[in-house]
């Protein structure tokens, strides 16, 4: 079938790195593609142009796949749609995000408050958190004809198909898609750094330990070791076992560094214990610093490791 896959980076303003948008095609099929990058004017022109440089029109894209609802990767679906008709697939466990964006952001930026005081946030970056917040409400539109997709489905584009695989974790609806020995890997699986799990979907609980099973979910594929991985930023490579295991590890690790940290008999917030592990966090990163220590201390609780002292404050058990 002799498909082609162009990867595009499409950079963006808010977060460290450019999200890749993969298109693939050929010469029977019309473009499909998996992520679309970040929902602003300028990314717009750059996929439209990206494109054009591999003999593709954006107004003849069949389908787009999300691997999940963060807007750096879903953020254009509904401006893609409207210019080429597009199909728009995600993960029923993220439809709700992608297909009523709007009337859902101001929910979950109720939720985001809700869980930023269960962190320990400070309130000063509670605010600046919303402000950002606020700003995030113009990088996305709400796609209300979004298809649900569902684990173990198969989606045919042209003479082709993929196989959904639901990833939870890093979001809640978190999906790969399975194309012969390529895997779109969106966030859940990236080259160089660990995706956040716990700050990244407050809709949710239990984040950490459904994105470990995620992993080993990856790591039972009977065609794993061949598996080329195309990853939501960086670069693709061959064979995510090493990968995955450093992943496991590193959590391995964390977990071992917070129940240290705890020994010593104070009681602590996950943003006090947040800013012993990675020092002082600015901005974002509290968030995302604040909300993986959570999950751990989720998992470390519910293992008879940490306890609750009082609503927000863990000791070692
Ligand atoms: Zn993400
Ligand atoms: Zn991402």
């Amino acid at each position: 079938m002799d498909l082609e896959v162009h990867q595009i980076a499409i950079p963006n303003p808010y977060f460290e790195s450019p999200t890749n948008v993969f298109c693939i095609h050929n010469a029977h099929s019309p473009p499909v593609l998996i992520d679309t990058g970040i929902g602003t004017p300028e990314s717009l022109s750059l996929l439209r142009h990206e494109l054009s440089q591999h003999g593709c029109s954006l107004k003849d894209i069949a389908a787009i796949l999300l691997t999940h609802k963060h807007v750096d990767h879903s953020g254009l679906a509904r401006a893609l749609q409207e210019e080429s008709g597009a199909a728009v697939y995600v993960h029923s466990d993220d439809w709700a995000d992608v297909a009523c964006f709007e009337e859902r952001h101001e929910k979950v930026s109720q939720l985001y408050l809700e869980a930023m005081r269960r962190w320990g946030v400070p309130e000063e970056i509670i605010l600046a958190v919303g402000n950002l917040r606020a700003r995030f409400a113009q990088l996305s539109r709400s796609v209300p004809t979004a298809q649900k997709i569902s684990d173990g489905q198969i989606l045919r584009c042209g003479d082709w198909e993929v196989y959904v695989l639901h990833t939870p974790g890093h979001t809640q609806g978190s999906a790969c898609f399975l194309l012969g020995e390529k895997l779109f890997s969106g966030d859940h699986l990236l080259p160089t750094y660990t995706a956040n799990v716990g700050a990244t979907d407050v809709t949710t609980k239990g984040h950490l330990e459904k994105f470990l099973g995620s992993l080993q979910k990856i790591l039972a594929l009977p065609n794993v070791a061949s598996l080329e991985i195309y990853p939501g930023h960086g670069q693709p490579w061959t064979d995510p076992r090493p990968r995955i295991k450093k992943i496991l590890k590193h959590h391995r690790e964390r977990a071992e560094r917070i129940v240290q940290i705890l020994s010593d008999g104070q009681t602590l917030t996950a943003f006090e214990i947040a800013q012993k592990l990675f020092g002082r966090l600015k901005d974002y990163h509290v968030l995302l610093g604040a909300g993986e220590v959570y999950a751990h201390l989720e998992v470390l609780e519910s293992q008879g490791y940490v306890r609750r002292v009082e609503s927000y404050r863990f000791a070692i058990a």
